[in-house]
């Protein structure tokens, strides 16, 4: 069959009438021939077993059953009514039920005529049962198809109500394959089949259905996951390519003054390896003619300011002003101060534009922006407003990329007719292939290293009953001059109550530690820029010695001389929360701690995060186990990647292949970039296929 045969509609299909039809689409988004061949099963069930009814277990379990309905009788209930039919094999009976579909049932189920029923079976009053079997005429299942592995099919409510049961679907698969003689055009070049040992495209559409065993479902499974990701691949890799070939960008030939002058008088410490290798290949971007668009991950406290910082001073030298754009206020402030005693003596103008500006600043702001005259602007949402105008934007940094989402930068995009270069950087880290596929077109660089001399936090978890021993430790610690933070969840649905928790939390610390022995600051949500500022103030300058506060600082902020992270209700937190709140300490050379308190009743995965936590520090680590927990739909910033909708692959699950796809691609694009050689025509024409039908998602914003 010619692939343009599979683009007919479902209704040509024997079994597929209009109503069907319909049904398919508006519930499954099946249209054509292709999308059922496409709709893959989420699971297999091994029927080549007929179970007695003396051999059931009264544990549930899906089984197929050989007998006969002798019996059928709707009784009524409080709400509704049952429908209960009585069926017999040779060696007992049980109860088959049904809740819904009734009449449908009633009036088309025979008595006495043999039937295998499919199902999950229930124990219940000294009796097995089995709501909604599916059924099939013995005589017909016996002429039918034999399947080893049942194919179970995702489905909806509503389908299974109408009749569209999981056999009947499979049924419609059947029929596909039967009018079109099971052959189907391969998607794949020989040589990448041969060398993979991948099963041929007709093949593995075959086994995926309908498999003939484990292995060969196996190999169906590969073969297909690969296609999948190998096109995404494909079309993230060309798209990178035609932007670096298209997009011109400044070019920042020359290393000056500013970069020499930093380098030679203001570098606090040497630069890790991981920061030199950066800057480096940050560098070579900016040189080349091409416009950057680098994502740079690295795990909190991994310095990745410095590398900002130098970054900005490379496009002064070009003659480029430079922006560096954080997601909170308290961020963009300390960005800002960080900045400015990194640049110590240096003439160079740094502004801080963020939305409690005052009107006066905020117009001498635009001015020297629009004149040249200021080098830096650090900033909040503010900078990306319609009247901030730059005289010459060489370069956007984007901070802790995952609060703005994607959509951010192409804002900054517009703002110049030739975009300035793009370095967005995450303290979020994610697994390396997985970015890969998620911000595909990024380059990515990674800072894996930490800077010397750090020791790493230690993490503990208390319950909340043993609070008076934490509070001993804080204060013992707070004797030798540290300073320590007490976090308290925020969360929206309950924001009210939240709030309540922490000024509850707030005043048993002020009991526990009275003035004037101890200060106490307090930051959350509802206060005041300017108030929230001034009492950050007072802790970042030491004047008290606890911080009490929500998540608002959870990111960014650089307080060497805390030493200790109290997190209240921990079990509340997601685990990448969890870590960037832990990364507010250990960045002086104390001994630093993490205290987790929790209640005493822990969900599972409450407690796998409260356990990872206190097994590692490596930002990596925790990532992958968070993506396991929550599957990658849940990472911050990824929702709107399109990444999520695969068909038959998983990033997370199918890493190893998502590679290996991931090599091939580039490997054939690096051979035929146009993809104009004979042996490539396959890849040509099913690439230019998936194109027209958008099957490959748009990643890319
Ligand atoms: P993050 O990657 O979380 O943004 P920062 O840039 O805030 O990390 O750096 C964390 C701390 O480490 C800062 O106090 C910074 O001065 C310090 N730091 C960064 N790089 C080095 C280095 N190479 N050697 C020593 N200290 C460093
Ligand atoms: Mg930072």
């Amino acid at each position: 069959m010619m692939s343009s045969s599979l683009q007919a509609p479902v209704t040509y299909l024997k079994g597929v009438g209009p109503n069907r039809a319909d049904l398919l689409k508006s519930e499954l988004g099946i249209h054509t021939y292709q999308d059922l061949l496409q709709l893959f099963p989420n699971r297999y069930i091994d029927k080549t077993r007929y179970y007695k009814i003396s051999e059931l277990q009264r544990t549930p379990a899906e089984v197929q059953i050989v007998g006969k309905i002798t019996h059928i009788e709707l009784i009524k209930q409080k709400k509704g009514s049952r429908l209960v039919a009585s069926f017999i094999d040779e060696t007992g009976s049980m109860e088959l039920v049904w809740f819904r579909s009734q009449k449908w049932i009633r009036e088309n189920l025979k008595l006495n005529t043999p039937y295998v029923i499919f199902g999950r079976t229930n124990w219940f009053n000294g009796k097995f049962s089995m709501p909604h079997p599916e059924m099939e005429l013995w005589e017909e299942h016996k002429q039918g198809v034999r399947i080893a592995m049942q194919p179970i099919y995702p489905s909806t409510e509503k389908l299974s109500n109408k009749g569209v049961t999981n056999r009947v679907i499979s049924k419609c698969i059947q029929q596909l394959f039967m009018e079109t003689g099971s052959k189907f055009p391969e998607t794949l070049p020989p040589y990448l089949c041969d060398e993979l040992r991948l099963l041929p495209k007709s093949e593995a559409l075959y086994n995926i259905h309908f498999p003939k065993n484990q292995e060969f479902l196996a190999r169906a499974e590969f073969r297909l996951k690969f296609e999948e990701l190998f096109y995404i691949q494909l079309q993230l890799l060309t798209k990178k390519i035609s932007r670096k070939k298209k997009i011109k960008g400044f070019p920042f030939e020359q290393v000056g003054t500013y970069f020499n002058e930093f380098y030679e008088h203001h570098l606090p410490f040497e630069l890790t390896k991981a920061q030199k290798r950066v800057l480096k290949e940050i560098r070579a971007d900016l040189g080349s003619q091409a416009q950057m668009n680098r994502l740079l991950q690295g795990d909190v406290g991994s310095g990745k300011t410095i590398v900002a910082l130098m970054s900005m001073l490379l496009a002064m030298d070009n003659g480029y002003q430079a922006c560096m754009m954080a997601p909170t206020e308290i961020l963009a402030i300390q960005h800002y101060q960080s900045l400015k005693s990194l640049l110590g003596s240096m003439d160079v103008n740094v502004s801080l534009l963020t939305g409690s500006v005052k009107k006066k600043d905020r117009t001498q702001i635009h001015q020297d922006l629009e004149s040249g005259k200021l080098h830096i602007l650090v900033g909040t949402h503010a900078v990306l407003e319609e009247k901030v105008v730059f005289q010459n934007l060489g370069l956007a940094i984007i901070d802790e990329q995952h609060r703005f989402g994607v959509a951010q930068r192409s804002k900054m995009w517009h703002k110049n007719v030739i975009p300035p270069h793009i370095l967005v950087m995450t303290a979020t880290p994610i697994p390396r292939t997985l970015a890969m596929s998620l911000y595909g077109d990024l380059d990515i660089s990674v800072i894996d290293e930490l800077p010397p001399g750090r020791k790493p936090v230690k993490t503990v978890h208390r319950y909340d009953q043993n609070r008076l021993k934490v509070f001993r430790f804080i204060r013992d610690e707070i004797r030798k001059g540290r300073q320590v933070y007490v976090v308290y969840p925020l969360i929206k649905e309950s924001e009210a109550l939240d709030y309540k928790d922490l000024m509850d939390g707030y005043e048993s610390i002020s009991r526990d530690f009275p003035m004037p022995d101890y200060q106490i600051s307090i930051v959350h949500g509802r206060m005041k820029a300017e108030d929230k500022d001034y009492e950050m103030q007072r802790f970042v300058k030491g004047e008290t010695q606890i911080m009490v506060a929500t998540t608002v600082i959870e990111v960014g902020v650089n307080i060497p001389n805390a030493s200790v992270m109290i997190i209240e209700s921990a079990e509340r937190f997601g685990l990448s929360q969890l870590h960037q709140l832990r990364g507010r300490v250990g960045r002086g050379a104390e001994q630093s701690y993490c205290i987790l308190i929790t209640g005493s009743k822990l969900s599972n995965d409450a407690q796998t995060r409260i356990q990872t936590m206190v097994r590692t520090n490596d930002g990596f680590e925790i990532a992958e186990v968070d993506l396991r927990l929550r599957g990658p739909g849940d990472l911050m910033g990824t929702q709107q990647s399109g990444v999520l909708n695969l068909r038959i692959a998983d990033v997370v699950r199918d890493r190893d292949i998502l590679k290996t796809a991931r090599f091939y691609a580039q490997a054939v694009l690096r051979e035929d970039p146009e993809l104009k050689l004979e042996k490539n025509r396959a890849v040509k024409a099913t690439y230019a296929r998936l194109k027209a039908h958008k099957e490959i998602w748009n990643y890319i914003s």
